[in-house]
């Protein structure tokens, strides 16, 4: 028998499984219904009611869901797997770290040909994983040569079967129309950096989404006005925006190594990589202009709070693995930073689920607590809707249906530290 008839045997085999007393968050209207019961069979979500009313069938595995929260998976909508060089252990374990911190879904903002079979593999069980959509491997200046190559290569990428188009700096204003005339044309969406010769307000008109706020800065600056105007431009256009900004706070930021190096989620990231990242912050701190950085990130603090006042697409991401942005755990570290920016928790919750699967076009099939979605669910210890740090304190994360407990996760976080410090610096 081949594994994927296995697997699909154990799936309607295995027993339902119920989160019994929970309040849940659903993430369609904002509110939070207390005293739930939650039933998940295979992987999708069966039943949702008072726990008082929903029975739960005798054969289902019981999840205590007192004095917790169970709130839909999140998504990392700016994430990275290593290229297929790394080593094996490298890209499985990062895989599994967006899912042990909650992030059941995942947008890889660069793509290389093997992410198609790691997410097949993911699907299958395989591996632990999230949920991937994956970016073509990046339109950048060097690699583009000019419009008509521009066209072949978005062409390919479609064929090829890739989720998204990442625009990287250094392109064209001819290379760029062409390469949005293509994708318009085979439905294929753009997101990433805003060229320099290209410009935020081309890049919004072109339906691109926007990561990193890159170009809103080079184009406002500290003008408030101007600010105002691109954020409701943006909001007009839906323009889907990812913002990164703890990234930003820890590459430009006046933080300090030492403070940096305390995140415990180091243990967890390549020796090399780790190294890296500490050279090029201490170098950042060196060299930088501080004055300047500091500037910059008041502003793209103000330019995210005037995005969230006029209720543009905001888009939960985070930019990982990158400097101290760890899979997963940068997710708890981006959200703290989007609400002191000014969004609100909701705003945040929703960039984090529901938007999300509307970008994608699935907000039928999954990103909401509702009967029929997919079963991508995080346990809370608290409330997220009233402290966003609870969003990122996860009791147990299900994936797909697959329950995973604070032991087990904590057991594969173990594992993982020690697989990464047998690789050497
Ligand atoms: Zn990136």
């Amino acid at each position: 028998m081949n594994s994927l008839l296995l697997s699909l045997l154990a799936g309607l085999d295995a027993a339902p499984l119920a989160f019994v007393g929970v309040s849940v968050v659903p993430m369609d209207t904002e509110r939070v219904l207390e005293h739930q019961t939650v039933i998940v069979r295979g992987e999708r979500i069966e039943r949702v009611g008072p726990a008082a009313t929903v029975e739960v069938p005798a054969d289902a595995v019981r999840i205590d869901g007192r004095g917790k929260w169970l709130l839909p998976g999140l998504a990392e909508m700016h994430g990275h797997i290593p290229p297929p060089s790394a080593p094996a252990a490298i890209i499985e374990s990062y895989l599994e770290l967006y899912v042990l911190r909650g992030a059941t879904t995942l947008r890889t903002m660069y793509g290389f040909h093997n992410q198609f079979e790691l997410r097949e593999r993911v699907e299958r069980g395989e591996l632990l994983g999230p949920s991937m959509y994956t970016a073509a491997p990046a339109l950048l200046g060097q690699n583009v040569k000019d419009a008509e190559h521009a066209r072949e290569l978005v062409t390919k990428y479609a064929g090829e079967g890739y989720d998204l188009l990442k625009i990287h700096e250094g392109l064209t204003i001819p290379e760029y129309d062409a390469i949005a005339a293509v994708a318009r044309e085979k439905g294929l969406r753009m997101a990433g950096h805003v060229p320099d010769e290209v410009g935020v307000r081309r890049a919004i008109e072109a339906g691109q989404g926007i990561d990193h706020l890159d170009g809103y800065w080079e184009e406002a600056g500290e003008d408030e006005a101007k600010m105002e105007e691109l954020a409701k431009l943006s909001k007009e256009k839906g323009t889907w925006i990812v913002a990164t900004q703890d990234l930003w706070s820890s590459i430009f930021g006046p933080v300090t190594v030492e403070t940096l190096e305390q995140r415990p989620e180091l243990a967890y990231v390549h020796p090399k990589e780790h190294a890296q990242w500490k050279a090029a912050k201490s170098a950042q701190l060196a060299h930088g202009d501080a004055e300047a950085g500091a500037k910059m990130l008041a502003g793209r603090d103000r330019m995210l709070g005037l995005l969230a006042k006029h209720g543009a697409n905001l888009l939960l991401g985070s930019d990982a693995p990158q400097i101290y942005s760890v899979p997963g755990f940068s997710l708890g570290h981006e959200m703290p930073a989007l609400e002191r920016a000014g969004m609100t928790r909701w705003q945040i919750l929703v960039a984090g689920t529901r938007a999300p699967a509307e970008y994608w076009g699935q907000a039928e099939q999954w990103g909401t607590i509702a009967e029929g979605k997919r079963a991508d669910l995080l346990l809370l210890e608290g409330d997220p809707t009233k402290d966003i740090a609870n969003a990122n304190r996860q009791a147990g994360v299900m994936v797909r249906g697959r329950w995973l407990d604070k032991a087990e996760i904590e057991r594969r976080l173990d594992a993982i530290a020690a697989r990464i410090a047998t690789l050497s610096k």
